[in-house]
């Protein structure tokens, strides 16, 4: 049975050229160098099978996204990310959960330039939780608090794809092509953090933030902070195909209440709007900030009353 240092170095030590890394794994604590003018974003999220995905993911996939979840967070803040710690507690040392769960891991650590600098391996119930360092410019970082009167809503990419992911993981019934499910399942599993976004966003965005619990829900966090309500069409709602299978209502409710999709929602002037630069990912205007306090939603015009709680976890 290898020993503690034995899966350390075997599985999450890898050498990576990172000048600024002056000392990572291997000490009491990694030695890191913040660009001049920049401060440091820091987040951390904890990742249990069985509660952030379904007991059936591969491990490749569950080191894919307890990372991207964390680095959807840097890109909500409009960071660039560049730093990883990696606590992970585990049964046993299953060698083939380790080799896959730390090969989807690297995998979207090295497209993303991310270096992994440390962290710390105990036996117990299986649980993961990486914390995530990048920079930012001082005074750019986006933040939920700055939406304004008049701005757009927009979010990236599609809504509701990973809620029905989960459906389909969980097997409840839904009528989709094998295609289809697929799709959902690699956007349950797979989530992309939307990180060139979120530079793009910089010095442009009044507020930001990820979707990880329902667009509604999260929105409404801008919405709180920020003093201000917000008008929805919900016909502008960005879907993919398998959403718009379903009935009307099934959709929306997917689309403003599940959560896991980890798209960006934010709020730009009209005048920021134009000077924003192209991305990997489209955006979609879904709004707008009112005075009036609260979430509306729209369709076709008309006023809509939907339940829209998103996932809470107590
Ligand atoms: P300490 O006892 O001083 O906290 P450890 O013996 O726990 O140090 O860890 C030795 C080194 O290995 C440290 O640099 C630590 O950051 C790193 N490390 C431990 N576990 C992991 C892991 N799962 N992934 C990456 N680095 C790790
Ligand atoms: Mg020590």
């Amino acid at each position: 049975m290898p020993s503690e240092f034995q899966l350390i170095s075997q599985y999450f030590h890898r050498q990576r050229q990172d000048d600024s890394v002056i000392l990572g794994i291997g000490d009491d604590a990694a030695l890191l160098q913040i660009p001049e003018k920049e401060v440091l974003v820091a987040t951390t999220d904890t990742f249990i099978v069985g509660r952030h995905c379904p007991e059936r993911t591969s491990a490749y996939a569950i080191g894919h996204k307890a990372l991207a979840v964390n680095l959807s967070d840097l890109a909500a803040m409009g960071a660039r990310p560049r730093w990883v710690l990696l606590a992970i507690s585990l049964p046993d040392s299953n060698e083939d959960f380790l080799r896959e769960f730390s090969a989807g891991l690297f995998a979207l650590a090295d497209e993303h330039g991310v270096t992994v600098v440390g962290g710390d391996t105990t036996k117990g119930a299986l649980s993961i939780t990486i914390t995530a360092l990048g920079t930012v410019p001082r005074q750019q970082a986006l933040t939920r608090h700055g939406a304004q009167v008049g701005d757009g809503i927009y979010v990236s990419g599609t809504v509701g794809d990973a809620g029905l992911g989960l459906q389909v993981a969980l097997g409840k019934t839904v009528t989709l092509t094998t295609e289809q499910a697929a799709y959902c399942q690699a956007r349950l599993d797979f989530p992309q953090p939307r990180l060139s976004l979120g530079l793009a966003l910089r010095g442009l965005a009044s507020a930001c933030l990820d979707i990880s619990d329902g667009l509604a829900q999260d929105l409404g966090h801008i919405l709180q902070l920020s003093n201000v309500g917000a008008d929805l069409a919900l016909d502008q709602l960005p879907l993919s195909s398998p959403l718009k299978t379903l009935p009307p209502a099934d959709t929306w409710q997917l689309a403003l209440a599940a959560g896991d999709d980890y798209e960006l929602c934010f709020t730009l002037s009209d005048e920021n709007f134009a000077k924003l630069v192209a991305v990997d990912v489209p955006m979609t205007r879904i709004g707008t900030v009112s005075q009036a306090l609260g979430l509306r939603l729209f369709y076709q015009g008309q006023p809509q009353d939907i339940d829209m709680t998103g996932y809470q976890h107590f």
